[in-house]
């Protein structure tokens, strides 16, 4: 996801052009608003942690670009290609420490398995738009 302010700054264009760079094929791509309880339901791993009110209300707060991306390796190096959660940590030439603010205006979420990946791709599109490239 391109979070909300990433998206109202128009950095989306960039954060796309950059992932293309990288190799990554975009499989699917969508601008949407979540209400609330769609952000509590696509973070609900973190319902119980201290920030999860904060996180959802500015999830929530306006549009997000949500994509599925392919590549080999894709959930590693994605987290490599953003950088550490919070964009002051993260390195040189990141997604977050480019185009972030702070620890939760960072610019990007990204799946952090291969089985929550599959989970959160379903969470956005249906099987006919999680067709992968050939
Ligand atoms: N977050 C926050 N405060 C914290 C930790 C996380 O606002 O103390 C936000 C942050 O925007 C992060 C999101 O919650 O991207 C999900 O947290 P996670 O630990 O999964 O980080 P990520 O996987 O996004 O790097
Ligand atoms: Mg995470």
């Amino acid at each position: 996801m391109i979070k909300p302010t990433a998206v109202a700054q128009k950095k989306a264009g960039k954060i796309l052009d950059r992932i293309l760079e990288e190799g990554y094929l975009i499989i699917s791509l969508k601008m949407v608003h979540l209400c609330k309880r769609d952000a509590e339901a696509f973070y609900s791993i973190h319902k119980d942690r201290p920030f999860f009110a904060e996180l959802t209300s500015y999830m929530s707060s306006g549009p997000i670009i949500a994509a599925i991306l392919q590549k080999n390796n894709a959930v590693d190096d994605y987290r490599t290609l953003i950088g550490s959660t919070n964009p002051a940590d993260a390195a040189e030439g990141t997604i977050r420490k480019l185009y972030g603010t702070d620890l939760g205006k960072n610019a990007v979420h990204g799946s952090d398995s291969d089985e929550n990946a599959e989970v959160e791709c379903s969470f956005f599109f249906s099987g006919m738009e999680k067709m992968k490239w050939k």
